[in-house]
């Protein structure tokens, strides 16, 4: 029997790895617990018009990386977002341009992972809780309690605090996961009826609740109808607000906004509160990608490397790598 290789997560990592295997010809299976793929790089569409609440847009500085973005210009599904961009310190607001190339997926983030999920088969709204392993394959328990396989072999492309119990079969990838410690980041979306009188389309923040704002319709192909601002809170305010009442993380970070945007801001005619709970890792490591080879099991994320789009699609790469490499 040839079983096909499970992959736990839908992100940029597990869809890189998956994009790997199968132009290798090999059959894959992937399961989200979420309705649609993307994760982090996941896009809200609202009545303001799609939202980029998590990566915000993404650098390339790995050649191999370099290369794959350059492809997916080509096929339209990203490109550059070049913003007016500032850094706040202090409250005080200055002008910061660069030479940075900064890409965002087209005509949203999520358009990247869903075009490259394409045709291949997938379960979305599938939380798997276990991975086990029989005499020869592999099995997969989810939330509900439906099992899922034979599988040849498990890549598991979550965060690593969501990946750690999933693969407690291979005690030292499980420790591995379970010491990554991960950040959290409030998001929220404000949306405006009127342009605000500011040129600011991105700024860098320091010293404030927040440490970024992006104004969502300078991206590329963003809808227009509302000015709308995404703003991140800093992973110290993020953590210590934990808890906080979505619409008290509003009125909080719309209240730094308007300190340090330095226009008139008028109330918000739609506001939207999102919680990151696995943000970004606290620190970067150089594993590459997390395996047993002789179980068969795997482990890729932006946490294995850099918590950056960049860092996780490296991940996915290294991970379906290191599978192709043992079945030789
Ligand atoms: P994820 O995108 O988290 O994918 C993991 C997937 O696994 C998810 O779809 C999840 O639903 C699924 N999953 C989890 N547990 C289970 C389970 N038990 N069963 C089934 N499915 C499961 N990076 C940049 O380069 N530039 C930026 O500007 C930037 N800004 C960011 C801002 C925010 C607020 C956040 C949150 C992240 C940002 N990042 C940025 C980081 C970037 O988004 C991540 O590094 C990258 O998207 C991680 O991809 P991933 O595939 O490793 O993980
Ligand atoms: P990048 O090179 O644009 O930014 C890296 C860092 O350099 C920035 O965080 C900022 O501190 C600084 N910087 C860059 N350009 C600047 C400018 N013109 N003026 C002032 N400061 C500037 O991009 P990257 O290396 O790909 O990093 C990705 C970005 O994603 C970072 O900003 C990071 O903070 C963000 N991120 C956020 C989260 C979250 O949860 N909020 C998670 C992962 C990554």
């Amino acid at each position: 029997m040839n079983a096909p290789i499970a992959i736990i997560g839908t992100g940029i990592a597990g869809l890189s790895a998956a994009q790997a295997l199968h132009a290798a010809g090999r059959d894959i299976e992937l399961f989200d617990k979420s309705r649609g793929s993307g994760g982090r790089m996941a896009s809200k569409r609202s009545d303001a018009g799609s939202l980029d609440l998590g990566a915000q847009y993404f650098t390339a500085r790995d050649r191999r990386f370099v290369e794959a973005v350059q492809q997916w210009q080509a096929r339209g599904w990203v490109a550059e977002w070049q913003p007016s961009l500032y850094n706040a310190q202090d409250g005080q607001l200055s002008a910061s341009p660069d030479e940075q190339v900064r890409w965002v997926g087209c005509p949203r983030m999520s358009a990247i992972t869903r075009a490259m999920l394409g045709a291949l088969p997938v379960k979305f709204s599938c939380r798997i809780t276990e991975v086990f392993r029989g005499d020869r394959y592999w099995s997969l328990l989810d939330a509900e309690g439906n099992s899922h396989g034979p599988y040849s072999h498990v890549i598991v492309a979550t965060p690593a605090p969501q990946a750690s119990a999933l693969l407690a079969a291979a005690p030292k990838l499980a420790g591995a996961a379970a010491s990554v410690i991960m950040d959290p980041t409030w998001a929220v979306a404000l949306g405006f009826d009127s342009h605000l009188d500011t040129r600011v389309e991105g700024c860098f923040v320091q010293d404030s609740p927040l440490d970024w704002l992006a104004r969502n319709p300078s991206k590329p192909g963003r809808d227009t109808h509302l000015d709308t601002w995404v703003l991140h809170a800093s992973s110290v305010w993020s953590r210590q607000n934990l808890d906080l009442p979505k619409e008290a993380v509003i009125e909080q970070l719309h209240g730094a906004f308007a300190e340090l945007i330095g226009c008139a801001v008028p109330p918000p005619s739609f506001t939207l509160a999102h919680r990151w709970l696995y943000a970004r890792p606290a620190q970067a490591h150089q594993w590459g990608a997390l395996a047993d080879a002789d179980l068969g099991l795997y482990a890729c994320g932006d946490w294995c490397l850099s918590g950056r789009v960049e860092g996780a699609w490296l991940s996915g790469q290294d991970a379906a790598r290191r599978l192709l490499e043992h079945l030789q």
